[in-house]
């Protein structure tokens, strides 16, 4: 190929180093909001954060830039559609001309109706006042049927919301993976709550001082392969991971000295985000070759080291004796046996954060419903509360006793975030699957992690998923790997093979 040709593939990569680059400035600002930001300091801070976030639109909608894709494409560079050049090019052109189809004044509505609506809905939470959140609901919901039509989609519109975190994905296939998954799980729930056994789950709620919390933490954080040296531990009122550059990954938890799980599962959650980050190809940092794949795909390396390591026997059979040593006040009296049901308790419970591996799916199946209701089918946003009621007491068989522990529970539709949910559930039926495929490739996994040894399994996940970057989308992904397209049965699989002994079933 000519050296032309590489000198303006060159001109290109330096352009999306260089948005990367002040993107990862703003996230760098957003993870010192979210960590250390005095509270006077918000009002400064979001004029800094509103100009990288121009900075980085600009960017994105330089006409330049957009030459310069349109150009390559026809060139020899984007003729293989497996090699590295064509796929930079063609994920690049498809978050360019997404960009580009949105009208700056809709861009500037969503943005500022996120605020406000994020500010109204903490109040209204707050009062337990949801016809104080409604009206910026419903101009958000208006805003996103806006979104979606300037957008287009191949079947309906809430196709071009979903494909914001998970690209190329489809509402029908969504619908049809998560029906199969509630027609399986509602029943297994239901067994679970019709058996006498149940864990002594007041054990997780004795006294965990905070500074053992901490350090016990970090230690499975490092035992699982999280690296210190390329990242940090902080501590944060919402937990969320950060990628700030190829070298510098955050994670952070939250404590609560009565409640064990929260912290420690919580860092087991985010650590597995962060060992996704830690595991992007570093050479190629700013380019979609090292950029994750999806919501879906982050949420399965997540779900996978909090649930499918975190709370398995084995992983307890190393890691308990290190607890009783660092909690004996708390866990002295107790069997290895009797934590790992009570790490494993599933009660029906109306918050979502706080649901069992079990029925959390359900939660994520109820908003999936609901929002879709209110921009395809007409669902009213006064008549929200209610619907949101009477799915919780048929689905879970639990009525919130006020809209605060309900509709307002969640902070996602007040910031425009319209078809993310399904994205944890996805990462929950990805892992799943994954899982299988890693235990068949590597033998008796339950031996490895009863010795405290994870470096093969978390080799296997940078090999198959961590060093693809952008190279597949989320089903191509699934289907290389696994050899099949994604379906709910891996998981039920794991949950019945888990609650059947636990629960007597
Ligand atoms: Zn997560």
């Amino acid at each position: 190929m000519s050296d032309e040709h590489q000198k303006l593939y060159g001109q290109l990569c330096d352009h999306a180093r260089r948005t990367a680059l002040v993107a990862s400035i703003a996230e760098i600002l957003g993870w010192d909001e979210r960590t250390q930001l005095p509270p006077a300091g918000g009002d400064y801070r979001a004029e800094q954060s509103t100009y990288l976030a121009g900075e980085v639109h600009r960017r994105w909608t330089d006409p330049r830039f957009g030459e310069l894709i349109e150009k390559l494409l026809q060139t020899p560079l984007a003729a293989d559609p497996g090699s590295g050049s064509a796929v930079v090019l063609r994920r690049l052109k498809r978050q360019r001309d997404k960009r580009m189809k949105l009208p700056q004044t809709l861009v500037e509505e969503l943005a500022r109706t996120a605020v406000l609506g994020q500010q109204a809905w903490e109040e209204a939470r707050k009062r337990n006042d949801f016809p104080r959140f409604q009206p910026l609901l419903e101009k958000m919901i208006e805003l996103k049927r806006q979104q979606a039509a300037a957008l287009g989609y191949p079947e309906r519109p809430y196709d071009a919301l979903l494909d914001d975190f998970e690209p190329e994905e489809r509402t029908a296939n969504v619908a049809r993976v998560l029906s199969g998954l509630r027609e399986a799980l509602v029943p297994l729930v239901a067994a679970i709550q019709a058996s006498p056994r149940r864990p002594n789950s007041e054990i997780l709620k004795r006294a965990y001082p905070q500074a053992a919390q901490a350090a016990f933490g970090r230690a499975a954080a490092e035992a699982i392969g999280f690296d210190f040296r390329r990242g940090r531990l902080d501590v944060t009122a919402h937990p969320f991971t950060a990628g700030l550059g190829p070298h510098d990954c955050r994670i952070t938890t939250r404590y609560d000295e009565h409640a064990f799980n929260q912290a420690f599962f919580g860092t087991m959650h985010e650590s597995g985000h962060g060992l996704y980050e830690q595991g992007l190809p570093t050479e190629d940092y700013g380019l979609p070759l090292g950029e994750s794949i999806s919501l879906g795909i982050h949420e399965s390396q997540s779900r996978w080291w909090e649930n499918f390591v975190g709370r398995s026997r084995a992983f307890w059979q190393h890691f308990f004796p290190l607890a009783q040593r660092q909690f004996p006040e708390a866990l002295q009296d107790v069997s290895a046996d009797d934590f790992y049901f009570a790490v494993n308790d599933v009660r029906p419970s109306l918050i979502r954060i706080e649901a069992d591996e079990a029925t959390y799916n359900l939660h994520i199946l109820i908003r999936f419903e609901l929002e879709l209701a209110l921009l395809e089918d007409g669902l009213k946003v006064a008549d929200l509360p209610g619907a949101w009621n009477e799915k919780y007491r048929q689905t879970l068989d639990v009525t919130p006793p006020r809209d605060a522990d309900g509709v307002l529970q969640d902070v996602h539709w007040s910031a425009g975030l319209v078809g993310y949910f399904p994205t944890y559930s996805l990462g929950n039926l990805y892992a799943a699957q994954f899982f299988v495929q890693a235990r068949t490739d590597l033998g008796d996994l339950d031996a490895q992690f009863a010795r405290g040894e994870f470096r093969p399994l978390l080799e296997w996940l940078r090999e198959k998923i961590h060093r693809c970057g952008q190279r597949r989308t989320a089903s191509e992904l699934i289907q290389d790997v696994t050899g099949k397209p994604l379906s709910h049965e891996p998981l039920m699989e794991h949950l019945r093979t888990k609650f059947t002994p636990l629960y007597g079933l």
